[in-house]
């Protein structure tokens, strides 16, 4: 293996910048040479190729975001279109490739190398909603960024007597909410898995009004409710003074926190090796600590975990407050 090739794809997460120096960094530690592809496969058919060199790591590895850049391209699902790509790649003389992005990423990788280009893919998402791997790049940025809002606005609450509504991110999976809810003791909160209907909602809010409780922070994942109007209900029935904040694309930006930076860049040599060795059609996951490589394939069907038992208990705990 001579030349491999790197790109990011997919919605960014911090950390991608480590999983690209990682790959640089051990490809070059073998005497292979690495091309760093912008805006993924976009990018790949259009060959935006730039030889990258190990100083570029140091660079980028306290940066958030993707310095490849990220895109997205539908039509990569027409073999014709991704015939491009493998044109591009040969004529670059490039042999594999290093995908860090998502479970739609990985189809496309998991296509090309069925198309003769050996990919190995890398989990980069904040939502960690890759089934395969127990955290996913830019998980734990997003959600150290999600509980320091949430404290903020809790400092605020706390001093007006106030409810709020928090909006967070995760796609379909609630992660980010369950994982803040109990950083933040956040009152009441409602994961994309283990939804809380509004009168629920409203309901519980109400109790710990009941009780003089001084602020409540009420954490619902995106694509549920409409955080404003959710606000309005819960003030009429509680009398919370209720405000909304969406929290958005801070979620997606920021320093990449250590254990980001540990994940990306150990997977990344992780999935190098597995290149070296003439291996593709993987993906590199994190379990019970340790990195495996799967056949993606096998991975698009594996149940997600389950997180009830544990959204119970933190539920059980927090109705106990309410007397
Ligand atoms: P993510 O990787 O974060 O899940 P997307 O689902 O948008 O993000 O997928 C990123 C890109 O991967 C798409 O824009 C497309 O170029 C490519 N892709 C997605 N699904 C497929 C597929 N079934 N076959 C080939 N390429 C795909």
């Amino acid at each position: 293996l001579k030349k491999i090739g790197v790109l990011t794809s997919g919605g960014d997460a911090p950390g991608m910048n480590n999983a690209i120096a990682g790959v640089v960094k051990s490809a070059h530690a073998k005497g292979i040479e690495v091309f760093g592809i912008k805006d993924g496969y976009k990018g790949l058919i259009n060959g935006w190729f730039t030889k990258l060199d190990s100083d570029f790591t140091l660079d980028i590895i306290s940066k958030g975001g993707t310095v490849l850049g990220s895109a997205r391209l539908p039509e990569f699902k027409e073999e014709s279109v991704r015939q491009k790509a493998v044109d591009q790649l040969q004529k670059h003389g490039i042999e594999a490739l290093v995908v860090i992005g998502g479970d739609g990423s990985y189809m496309g990788a998991q296509r090309l190398t069925e198309m003769g280009i050996n990919c190995v893919g890398l989990p980069g998402t904040i939502d960690n909603d890759i089934v395969s791997s127990d955290y996913t790049i830019g998980f734990d940025t997003a959600l150290n960024t999600v509980i320091e809002s949430v404290d903020k606005i809790r400092d605020t609450m706390t001093s007006h007597n106030r409810a709020a509504v928090v909006e967070v991110m995760g796609n379909r999976c609630g992660d980010l909410v369950t994982y803040a809810a109990i950083g933040t003791q956040a009152e009441v909160f409602s994961p994309s898995e283990s939804k809380l209907t509004e009168e629920e909602i409203c309901i519980q809010v109400k109790k710990l009004a009941d009780i003089n409780h001084r602020s409540v922070i009420i954490l619902i994942s995106e694509k549920q409710f409409d955080a404003k109007a959710l606000a309005k209900k819960i003030q009429e029935v509680s009398g919370y003074d209720t405000r909304a904040t969406i929290l958005g694309h801070t979620q997606r930006g920021g320093r990449p926190t250590g254990m980001d930076r540990y994940l990306a860049f150990t997977a990344a040599m992780f999935a190098v090796d597995k290149l070296i060795a003439g291996e593709g059609g993987l993906y590199i996951g994190i379990e019970n600590n340790q990195l495996v490589a799967r056949d993606i394939e096998s991975t698009l069907n594996m149940p997600k975990p389950d997180r009830t038992q544990i959204i119970n208990k933190i539920r059980i705990l927090n109705s106990k407050q309410i007397k």
